[in-house]
């Protein structure tokens, strides 16, 4: 015998070679059932929600995907990771607050975060700059690492060694990226976090200076926020990147966070 509900005739409709019939789904309880007969077969309808639901999960996870091959897409022209294993772990929940000076930085930067949509529109740069061991590093790849969780920017956390490094490994001939994918993969993101700038206490190289202002300026021109780190004070920043680059960081309200109090490293044990 069958379980489900006699239907009574009084409750049916006929729309447009539809017919249209009371249904219960488990789920989401009465709705209206469209069964439409084609071909001598009967096809029956699905509870509205329960399709409706099955939608955004399908178009989520469509949209999920897609991020992914857009970041690996990146990574690829990178040839490494986003962000570097090493750092892949640090996130701004993680950052230890010690005294006043860190728990400012690191309100500083949650906001930044949190307004990082309003920030894309604006290019606004972010320049933590203070005494080593401060702790900035954390924040600064924290920031990249949380985007990426959180939204569907992409970001790249690289020191300004490892780019002239990647660079330079182009000019081999057996190298699979070249010095433009590098750069494009520099420029393309939504965030890059540049650190160690100015960490080498020597006058920078014209290639230096070049690269730095390729990587800075084509952020520049799209409008694309980019995040430094330096353990020297704005005063000596342009020594380290050249007059243009700050400049430009500068430009559509770039904000410097200090960090100015003593090192933290080392104060824990030996
Ligand atoms: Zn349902």
């Amino acid at each position: 015998m069958r379980s489900e509900k006699v239907i009574a005739m009084s409750d049916v409709k006929q729309v447009a070679g539809q017919r249209i019939q009371p249904a219960h789904c488990d789920d989401h309880g009465p709705f209206e059932q469209r069964v439409t007969v084609l071909l001598g077969r009967e096809i029956v309808g699905r509870c509205p929600e329960c399709e409706r639901k099955e939608r955004t999960e399908r178009e989520a996870k469509q949209r999920a995907e897609d991020i992914r091959i857009k970041r690996e897409a990146m990574a690829k022209k990178l040839g490494a990771a986003l962000i570097p294993k090493r750092f892949a772990d640090r996130t701004l929940d993680n950052y230890q607050v010690e005294h006043e000076g860190q728990r400012k930085a690191l309100a500083f930067c949650r906001r930044y975060v949190a307004a990082f949509a309003e920030i894309e529109r604006t290019g606004r740069c972010l320049m933590l700059l203070g005494q080593p061991g401060t702790g900035k590093t954390h924040l600064g790849a924290a920031m990249a690492n949380d985007l990426m969780r959180a939204t569907s920017a992409t970001a790249v956390y690289r020191t300004v060694g490892s780019i002239l490094q990647s660079i330079r490994a182009t000019y081999d001939r057996n190298n699979e990226q070249s010095e433009a994918d590098i750069l494009s993969s520099l420029i393309e993101p939504s965030l890059l976090v540049l650190d160690e700038v100015g960490v080498s206490k020597e006058q920078p190289s014209d290639f230096e200076l070049t690269t730095l202002f390729a990587i800075i300026n084509g952020r520049y021109e799209q409008m694309r926020p980019t995040v430094v780190i330096s353990n020297l004070s704005g005063d000596q920043l342009p020594l380290a990147m050249g007059e243009r680059c700050v400049d430009r960081l500068r430009e559509g309200g770039g904000v410097v966070v200090p960090f100015d109090w003593e090192s933290q490293r080392g104060k824990e044990g030996f």
